[in-house]
């Protein structure tokens, strides 16, 4: 699986559909200060799910969308389109190529979709999950991550090693089936108050 194509409209600074493609093997993208090379690696961790715009270096949900520049007023939405070669089958799923869109508008309207289908966040994220891709994962580290993870508490140190051995995926399952086992015992509670009540 590699990273094939990375499309950004009104994503930060590029305001204009942008395409990038990268081939197998490395690519690197250079730049002068503040031309947005930055906003590459930002709209890549967004389009994988993202949930803090911090991480974002952002502080508004909209401060991901086109802001406006001196002769271009800002814009309403900001779209990125990632697409994967999964011809090695790398993703859990039976296409050759991968496309996730995430797509936010200034009213906090936000959409996801997998090869151009509606989906939720949960499913990008169970697809990334343990791939080395998702939105835990270290394949995107950003400015300062490095010493994030050396002063980090050891049980968030230990989920580096877990999301690096695959193991990430059965600590969220185990997290969804507790959630739904504890609402399950509440259903009991009050099923068994409503027992009581009508007998
Ligand atoms: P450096 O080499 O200094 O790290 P860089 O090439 O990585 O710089 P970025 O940090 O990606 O640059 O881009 C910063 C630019 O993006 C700034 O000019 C900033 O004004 C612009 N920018 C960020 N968010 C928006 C937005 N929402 N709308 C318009 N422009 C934005």
């Amino acid at each position: 699986m590699y990273l094939k194509r990375l499309e950004l409209i009104g994503f930060k600074s590029f305001a204009e559909k942008t395409v990038l493609e990268f081939g197998p093997g490395i690519t690197a993208v250079v730049g002068p200060n503040g031309s947005g090379k930055s906003n590459i690696a930002d709209a890549l961790r967004w389009v994988l799910g993202e949930p803090s715009i911090r991480e974002l270096r952002g502080s508004r949900v909209e401060d991901v969308i086109f802001a406006g520049a001196e002769k271009r007023r800002p814009l309403g939405f900001a779209e990125v389109s990632l697409t994967l070669d999964n011809s090695d089958g790398g993703l859990p799923v039976a296409f050759t190529e991968v496309v996730v869109t995430r797509r936010v508008d200034r009213g906090g309207e936000v959409e996801y979709l997998l090869n151009g289908s509606p989906c939720r966040l949960k499913d990008v994220h169970d697809l990334f999950l343990d791939t080395g891709l998702g939105r835990d994962s270290y394949s995107v580290i950003g400015q300062g991550r490095i010493d994030q993870v050396l002063s980090a508490r050891p049980e968030d140190r230990r989920g580096v090693f877990e999301e690096a051995a695959g193991i990430a995926r059965y600590r969220v399952r185990r997290r969804e089936a507790a959630r739904r086992l504890a609402e399950t015992e509440q259903n009991l509670l009050r099923l068994g108050d409503l027992i009581q009540e009508v007998s």
